[in-house]
């Protein structure tokens, strides 16, 4: 069996730890690979590589490190199918949506080739007299994200590519579950032209996270996950004195309104609900019509549309709508929370508990299924379920629906369908949530904005990629100067204005 080796200096080392993690087959359910588990001083070896080669990368001018991301862009559509391959192989996930985890990462590469313009500082002649005042953009140092399951691809890239293009170096602890491509990632940028020591990958759980939180090296952390271990990985690095920033959970609503197109609002919570088994962040998991009409015509369209979705491995083919979840525990979870809200009196209008696929019989498939007159006080509600399941709460009012997303402890992304742009322009503006479509169902923003929840989905003041990312990996420093010019003053004890 296959032991995947972290990537520490330019060169695949193997773990010496002596933990291993499993990586499965989620499809199959078989064990196919084994992940090393690094300890602190696998990780203390990766920071000792990473601030050796720092400071001449961040030393060289900002247009080549742009020409290494713009290889590594190249290299990226290069191998495409291969790294596309591979992250279904671990996670699931279809072959054209691993297409897509990969391309939404290689579009924040493409941002980064931007970084001369977004490191350029502010410049101020005169300031006063003989004096001018400017401020640049210094990288930070050596910089880690710890990064989630569920799109091995893209968050390891909105993550590392901004710090790489800003000079740090960056020291990557993946998901255990699916780390075969930010492996295939960091091998790539080597390739590309990074120096060794810039990219590093060191695999592990929360061993090797507690030691990037406690390690003096590292200056930022920034993290994606769920939102118990973003609170933990906020407090513990802020604690240590490092720049944080965390992304977490989330439980997103779509407000379905009496006059929306109902054919075409069906068709985006079908995709957002269940596309990739639920297992996104930006996944609506709460349909919430407005008026009894609303909802009923709503379900009618939604069920036989939900009944027909195609499953299985991602080898089947293109045409699958969703594989597996991503491990037998996930599985075992979403299951259990379908029984809890059969219980606690949710309407289970699709039921798929006896879903089995021929020859995957110990995969980790869930059938799609909906719940109809959900109501607040439901786990299935209240929790972010993370799997193929979508809730329907019924709203008498506008306000009334609102008020869910309002006070939903959550607030990744939202959305709105209607035809009303008096409704979608007040939503925008009243919503507490970081992300909002209006007949959009997965508002997840391009590259050159920036994407971040509030509320219990995120924890720090910047959001990730786009401008804000420049800004989380840089810091600023201003230099006020002033030469010799003739100008005699003597010495001034009053603080006072230089102008
Ligand atoms: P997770 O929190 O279980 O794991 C995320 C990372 O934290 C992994 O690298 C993991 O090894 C590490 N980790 C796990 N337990 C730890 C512990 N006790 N101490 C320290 N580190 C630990 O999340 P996941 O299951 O991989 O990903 C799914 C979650 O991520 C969902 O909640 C989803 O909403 C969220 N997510 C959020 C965003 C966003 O931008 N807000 C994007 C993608 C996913």
């Amino acid at each position: 069996m296959q032991t995947l080796t972290h990537f520490i200096n330019g060169k695949q080392v193997e773990g010496r730890s002596g933990r291993f993690g499993d990586i499965f087959n989620p499809a199959t359910g078989d064990v196919q690979a084994k992940v090393p588990m690094a300890n602190a001083e696998e990780v203390d070896a990766a920071v000792g590589f990473a601030k050796r080669a720092q400071p001449s990368w961040a030393a060289m001018n900002p247009q080549r490190r742009a020409r290494v991301m713009m290889e590594f862009v190249r290299l990226l559509q290069r191998d495409m199918d291969k790294l596309a391959t591979a992250l279904s192989s671990e996670h699931g996930k279809t072959l054209p949506d691993a297409k897509g985890d990969i391309q939404r990462g290689l579009e924040v590469v493409e941002f980064c080739i931007g970084a001369p313009q977004l490191l350029k500082g502010d410049y101020t002649d005169s300031a006063g007299p003989g004096i001018d005042m400017y401020s640049m953009r210094q990288s930070l140092g050596v910089v880690a994200g710890i990064t989630p399951f569920n799109f091995p691809a893209m968050i390891p890239m909105w993550k590392f590519a901004p710090a790489l293009a800003c000079g740090n170096a960056f020291i990557l602890k993946p998901s255990e579950r699916d780390p075969s491509v930010p492996n295939m990632l960091a091998e790539l940028m080597v390739e590309a032209g990074a120096p060794e020591g810039i990219l590093q990958v060191v695999h592990g759980d929360k061993e090797a996270v507690d030691a990037i939180l406690q390690h003096d090296g590292i200056a930022a952390v920034g993290f994606v996950g769920s939102t118990p271990i973003a609170e933990y990985i906020y407090a513990t690095g802020c604690a240590h004195g490092k720049r944080v920033q965390c992304f977490g959970g989330a439980k997103n609503h779509m407000i379905v309104m009496p006059d929306a197109d109902l054919d075409q609002a069906a068709d985006a919570l079908v995709g957002s609900g269940y596309g990739a088994a639920g297992e996104r962040c930006m996944a609506v998991s709460v349909a919430v019509p407005v008026g009894e009409g609303t909802a009923d015509a709503l379900v009618e369209r939604l069920v036989p549309k939900i009944e027909g979705l195609r499953i299985g491995p991602y080898t089947a083919g293109d045409e699958l709508d969703y594989g597996p979840l991503i491990t037998g525990d996930a599985k075992q979870r979403v299951l259990g929370l379908i029984e809890s809200g059969i219980k606690q009196g949710a309407d289970l209008v699709v039921d798929s508990r006896n879903f089995s696929l021929q020859g995957y019989e110990n995969g980790f498939f869930v059938g799609p299924h909906l719940f109809d007159r959900v109501t607040t006080d439901m786990d299935i509600y209240k929790t972010e379920i993370f799997g193929p399941v979508l809730s329907t709460v019924r709203a008498s009012s506008y306000e009334e629906a609102l008020g869910y997303a309002q006070d939903h402890e959550y607030g990744n992304g939202v959305a709105i369908f209607t035809r009303d742009g008096d409704t979608a322009r007040d939503f925008a503006n009243r919503i507490n949530i970081g992300m909002i479509g209006i007949n959009v169902p997965i508002p997840v923003p391009l590259a050159y904005h920036t994407f971040g929840g509030w509320k219990k989905s995120a924890f720090g003041d910047l959001n990730q990629h786009g401008p804000d990312a420049f800004r989380f990996y840089t810091r600023t420093k201003t230099v006020t100067s002033r030469w010799p010019s003739g100008i005699k003053e003597g010495a001034i004890l009053n603080f006072q204005s230089m102008e």
